[in-house]
């Protein structure tokens, strides 16, 4: 339907108003539009539609996971329990469903991660956009919402209601349901700039502290930039805040400029976020798979096979090329030393040291390379049911600017759908209630006259 300026000068109203155009809001305007005779606006500021939808999954959308309710819910970190309404009235499957519908074949992958057959989230995007134009729904592009317009509260009312919008270059919106799907802060390139957090403080609504989720951490120690590039596959890594230990995981690791990166140190960064940040340990298993008993002896062997070998030539069999020198850096044990003469306790040491190898985490990078935020509205003044405001009626949100986050595998997507269905669905029916009441009011009048 509309694009660019088609609707600029004509009436400017709507039913149900969704501001932004990624996952939760093409989600939202699918779902009010199902309600017949609604009519839906979608604006998205960008000149196109899911610019960070795009992006997902390397570029080819992991976009749900094909999981039990009960893995889904493990996974969400922030908030889970708000989200039992909305899982339930739009799953995994029926996202999945809806998108094969709409001409984007799917399959599953290891870790029941979910994507399109032809791995190009492209496929996932026009198969939304279709669905959008089936269901009548206008989208306008290049509108920059900049304010939320509300008036009120009505006699007998508690508090305001949601009116419509205001756009940066000076037009209005007006409806009174508007959904509120403008994303986080991460990757700001795409247009999730947090613009919907100051329009929800603007009428009341508190935003929990924001901090980069699913982010590279910082790191103190300078050995990490030699390895710069180096990935590390089969490794275990745990996160310590003092001695409490915060996360545990086993998989793959990248060693940066800045620190260390790669999908296992992604999902402890969200535990890092969620124990509070600031300085903490990161414990690397280099050889999870054996006991230090077994590591002990496995050093014995190569120790011996090497004999004259000097030790810095005696680790071809456990590293990687390139982690050689630091490991024998920071073994202490001098690099010259023959294999065979190394003593049993710097034998002992240096398998210690293998499987609980120290990193000191200084913070996060930052939100350009943050996959989420964490953080965001306070869902404790929304309602779990519908996704709406419990301070202004008519206004619900959806996505991302809720203060919920997941672990990756597809969880982050489906909380958008989720959200997105259960706003859109809540705000269409309000809007179909508020047309009939209308109608029987009108019909009341024409009786008087
Ligand atoms: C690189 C990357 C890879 C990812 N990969 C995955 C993955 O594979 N699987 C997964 O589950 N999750 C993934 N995620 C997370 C996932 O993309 C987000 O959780 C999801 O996109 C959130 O959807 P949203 O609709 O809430 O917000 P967004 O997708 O951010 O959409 C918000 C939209 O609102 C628009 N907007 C903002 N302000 C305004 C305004 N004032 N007026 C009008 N429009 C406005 C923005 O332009 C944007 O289009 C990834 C994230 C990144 C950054």
């Amino acid at each position: 339907m509309g694009e660019r300026g088609q609707k600029r000068q004509g009436e400017r109203s709507a039913d149900v108003l969704v501001v932004g155009g990624g996952a939760s809001g093409m989600m939202a305007a699918i779902a009010a539009a199902h309600t017949p005779g609604i009519r839906v606006i979608l604006l998205e500021r960008n000149e196109k539609l899911g610019k960070k939808l795009y992006l997902t999954g390397k570029g080819r959308c992991n976009l749900t996971n094909g999981c039990e309710g009960e893995v889904f819910f493990s996974n969400v970190l922030t908030n889970s329990k708000f989200l039992y309404s909305a899982y339930r009235a739009f799953d995994n499957r029926a996202v999945m469903e809806l998108v094969e519908r709409a001409g984007c074949p799917l399959k599953v992958e290891r870790g029941e991660r979910v994507f399109p057959v032809s791995d190009h989230s492209s496929d996932v995007i026009r198969a939304l956009r279709a669905e959008l134009d089936q269901r009548g729904v206008q989208v306008v592009l290049q509108s920059r919402v900049c304010r939320l317009l509300t008036q009120g509260p009505l006699p007998g009312e508690e508090g305001p209601r949601a009116a419509g919008v205001a756009l940066e270059d000076g037009g209005t919106w007006k409806s009174p349901q508007v959904i509120l799907a403008t994303g986080g802060l991460s990757y700001p390139s795409t247009g999730s700039t947090g613009d919907g957090y100051r329009f929800a403080q603007a009428c009341g609504h508190q935003v929990t502290p924001r901090t980069p989720a699913l982010v590279p951490l910082t790191v103190r120690e300078g050995w990490c930039r030699e390895l710069m590039g180096l990935s590390l596959k089969n490794v275990s890594l745990t996160l310590k805040k003092g001695s409490r230990e915060l996360y545990s995981g086993f998989g793959e690791m990248l060693f940066t400029h800045f620190g260390v990166s790669g999908p296992l140190v992604l999902t402890a960064s969200s535990y890092y976020g969620a124990g509070g940040g600031g300085q903490m340990g990161l414990e690397l298993d280099l050889k999870p798979a054996l006991t230090g008993e077994q590591l002990d002896k496995r050093l014995q062997r190569e120790f011996a096979q090497a004999g004259s070998r000097q030790f810095s030539n005696s680790l071809g069999g456990l590293f990687p090329h390139r982690l050689i020198p630091v490991m024998v850096r920071l073994s202490g044990i001098e690099p010259d030393k023959r294999a065979g003469e190394i003593t049993r306790t710097e034998r002992q040491a240096f398998g210690e040291m293998i499987k609980r190898l120290p990193l000191t985490v200084t913070g996060t990078r930052g939100y350009e390379e943050a996959v989420v935020t964490r953080g965001g509205v306070e869902v404790r003044q929304v309602s779990p049911s519908t996704m709406e405001s419990k301070l202004v009626r008519g206004l619900y949100f959806a996505g991302e600017m809720l203060d919920l986050d997941a672990l990756t595998g597809g969880y982050n997507l489906q909380i958008a759908w989720s959200t997105g269905y259960l706003a859109g669905r809540s705000a269409a029916r309000r809007a179909a209630e508020g047309s009939s009441a209308r109608k029987t009011e009108n019909k009341r009048g024409t009786g008087r006259i």
